[in-house]
């Protein structure tokens, strides 16, 4: 038996609804000025996609700059409002590794944020925006001299120390200058989250973070009696040169409930009031961490950040009432909740193609294989993560019957998928524009150069203008530093 299009493919996982109208955008994946335009084409803050193909070509990034302007002042001002009494407020750390470029890093200033970054690269492109250096962190577990040295020379507001090993070459660094560093530490709560569910655990098997448990390891030099955790406050109250600001912990991404959250701060309060007991210290800063899950899909509905700021306050004034030490400032790291849905792929369909695949009871099915002119070299996220994303026909409208589509690159591998499952109208073809919503966060900053395929360009749109802020890879860029 061949299923009829008029019905939900039995090859469509189950989350995945036959749309009514292939047309119809849902408004969760999509940055607040993409609209329809009356004649059919796909626009954003009044731009339509084919001005775009013919400025900008193909694939490319659309970023709408009041969208990532809205999200960014929304963080900023949910979880002021809601830690306010609390704490004064919080301070948001934009997560730069999920997109950055130095428009961006401006943005990001403006709009009362701070900005995360994880190498010297991120570093250097913070301070060609000008961002001033108290406002910038630098995280990793691996951390060069010369990375450290230039956080150093930036006056960075904190780096966030992740080994005891780091601790003590970042001590010896800044006496050797007579510096103070600012000083996070990255401690692994036990709780990893993960969308609809976390897991917590006392030991953490991962490279991150200082463990809080005594038999972790903490490499060479950790005393057995103390957690590396807790040999690292130790240390670091007691180095001249470090100026321990606090704690640090990072327990996942594409997390929507609040519960992985607010055990991690517990656990973290927790060790506040112990650090309280054996050193007299009320270390003043904590930080969650990032995480925040956005909509890739209609299967995925995730809370304003109202919502999950009200949730985790609740839960640091009840523990530290608890515990009875004070409110310490907090801070946080969204990344892909700011960015993500601001921007969305722009493809141009190319080759397609109809294979019939075995759905149960000795029937086929037809799934359609539309190609675009990218691929996993500016949307890795399919191939590394399984991730899910979906698709809408952007150059025009149609009525033809919605077909379960999926939506492939020109790489030279079967995994090569953009959009795994998605009903897209039975006419789609040649020369149509596809648009890939939610591509803001961990696209671009993954991208390669698999095939020589040159990474494409991000523009950046507002009050119908658009400009490039990302300049794509011409085939003289492809080839400039191969040595001949
Ligand atoms: C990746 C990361 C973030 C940001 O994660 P998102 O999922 O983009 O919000 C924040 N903090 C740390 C330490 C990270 O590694």
């Amino acid at each position: 038996m061949v299923c009829t299009s008029t019905h939900a493919s039995p090859l469509a996982p189950a989350w995945l609804s036959r749309p009514e109208d292939a047309n119809a955008l849902r408004p969760q994946l999509w940055a607040q000025d993409v609209r329809r335009a009356d004649s059919g084409e796909l626009t954003v803050a009044g731009i339509g996609v084919a001005e775009h193909k013919a400025q900008f070509g193909t694939p490319l990034f659309v970023l709408s700059e009041a969208d990532f302007r809205a999200r960014a002042r929304e963080f900023k001002d949910a979880f002021d409002a809601a830690f306010g009494d609390l704490c004064g407020g919080v301070d948001v750390y934009y997560a730069g590794k999920s997109f950055l470029c130095t428009e961006v890093a401006r943005w990001v200033d403006q709009e009362g944020l701070r900005l995360d970054t994880c190498s010297g690269g991120e570093l250097a492109v913070a301070a060609r925006a000008g961002l001033s250096g108290e406002k910038l962190g630098l995280h990793g577990n691996n951390k060069s001299d010369a990375e450290l040295n230039r956080a150093l020379d930036m006056g960075l507001g904190r780096i966030v120390v992740d080994s005891l090993e780091e601790l003590a070459r970042l001590a010896d660094l800044a006496a050797a200058r007579g510096d103070r560093a600012n000083v996070m530490l990255r401690l692994t709560p036990g709780v990893h989250a993960h969308t609809h569910g976390f897991i917590a655990t006392a030991h953490v098997d991962q490279k991150f973070g200082l463990s809080m448990e005594a038999s972790g390891n903490g490499g060479p030099g950790a005393q057995q009696e103390r957690s590396p955790a807790a040999e690292a406050v130790a240390r670091a109250l007691a180095a001249p040169s470090i100026n321990l600001l606090g704690l640090h912990c990072h327990i996942g991404s594409q997390i929507f409930e609040p519960e992985g959250f607010a055990l991690a701060a517990e656990r973290l309060l927790a060790f506040l009031a112990q650090v309280r007991k054996d050193h007299g210290v009320d270390l003043p800063e904590l930080d969650l961490g990032g995480g925040y899950g956005i909509a890739y899909t209609e299967e995925d509905t995730p809370r304003p950040p109202a919502e999950l700021a009200r949730a985790m306050a609740a839960v640091v004034r009840a523990a530290c009432a608890r515990l009875a030490i004070p409110v310490p400032r907090i801070s946080i790291e969204p990344g892909r909740a700011i960015v993500g849905p601001t921007t969305f792929t722009l493809y141009e369909a190319g080759t397609r193609k109809t294979v019939n695949v075995e759905s149960g009871g000795g029937g086929t099915s037809p799934r359609r294989y539309v190609s675009v002119d990218g691929g996993m070299s500016d949307n890795a996220r399919p191939v590394l993560y399984d991730a899910d994303y979906s698709a809408v026909l952007a150059s025009r409208v149609t009525e033809a019957e919605p077909i379960i589509s999926r939506v492939v690159g020109k790489h030279c591998e079967s995994g090569d998928i953009v959009v795994r499952d998605v009903y897209l109208p039975e006419d789609v073809s040649a020369g149509d524009l596809l648009a890939v919503p939610a591509t803001g966060a961990y696209c671009w900053s993954l991208a390669s150069n698999y095939n020589y395929v040159a990474r494409p360009p991000v523009v950046a749109v507002r009050d119908g203008q658009a400009r490039l802020i990302i300049r794509g890879e011409t085939e003289a860029d492809l080839l400039a530093r191969d040595m001949g």
